[in-house]
């Protein structure tokens, strides 16, 4: 089968690890997740994955809280680790090779993070799961996507959601709205769109990094995306 990517940074967020919890994980969903991309893995394409934390802690709601903005943002970041591991541990379940890589030294629960080793791991055919976020507090799983597609060199970043793709209007919550198939980053901003916070959105703009957002949570739809399927919304400059 032909396939339009190459190589891709994969976001997957920490809440659709909770399948139908309401906390943690949830291995239904995260075997699904690790037999999807095993299929893609399996063509030959490079898998760079970056996890997100929200279904353990997020650090703006830990300030609401009352936490330390910084040690909450902090926990969140080790939050995205944990998911690391469990989907690597998925993956190699399935007996896909798959590294975990730290923003953060955090030596033996993961290597340290830099882009040589990443893409050296990417060319042996490894998936690559980097974890920590960007190590810094104040930003996204979706900024440390974002990033770290950009400093691998991904043809695309692929943000699977539980929604099909970038709506008007939130669909979940309006029923009059209506899906895009392409839109450009522009139009994102002068709708007001929340499909990523802006930081990751700009970086992606200003970097030339095409965005993909899908539904993650439909098994085979990875691989319908990468196949070229006019599945979710594509967004360009
Ligand atoms: N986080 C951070 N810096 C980063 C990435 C993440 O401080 O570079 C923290 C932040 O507190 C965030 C949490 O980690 O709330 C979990 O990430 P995110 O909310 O992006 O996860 P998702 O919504 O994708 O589950």
């Amino acid at each position: 089968m032909h396939m339009i990517y190459k190589r891709i940074l994969l976001k997957l967020s920490g809440e659709s690890l909770m399948g139908g919890r309401a906390y943690g994980i949830d291995e239904v969903r995260l075997g699904e997740y690790a037999k999807q991309i095993k299929e893609i893995s399996d063509q030959g394409i490079q898998i760079g994955i970056v996890i997100g934390g929200g279904n353990i802690f997020r650090g703006l709601a830990g300030a609401a809280k009352g936490f330390d903005r910084v040690k909450g943002d902090q926990m969140g970041m080790l939050a995205t680790v944990i998911n690391s591991l469990a989907l690597s541990s998925a993956l190699e379940a399935f007996g896909v090779e798959a590294d975990v890589l730290t923003a953060v030294r955090m030596e033996p629960v993961g290597t340290y993070y830099s882009p040589s080793r990443a893409a050296e791991l990417l060319r042996d055919g490894h998936v690559v799961l980097m974890a920590g976020g960007t190590g810094n507090p104040f930003f996204t799983t979706d900024t440390a996507a974002a990033l770290r597609g950009i400093e691998i060199g991904a043809d695309v970043l692929l943000k699977g959601t539980r929604v099909d793709g970038i709506y008007t209007a939130d669909p979940e919550k309006d029923p009059t709205a209506v899906k895009f198939d392409e839109i450009t980053f522009d139009e994102i901003y002068s709708r007001n769109l929340r499909v990523m916070d802006l930081t990751a959105t700009t970086m992606c703009k200003e970097n030339n990094l095409p965005l993909v957002v899908f539904d993650m949570d439909t098994p085979g739809n990875l691989k319908r995306v990468l196949s070229g399927e006019n599945i979710g919304t594509r967004v360009t400059l």
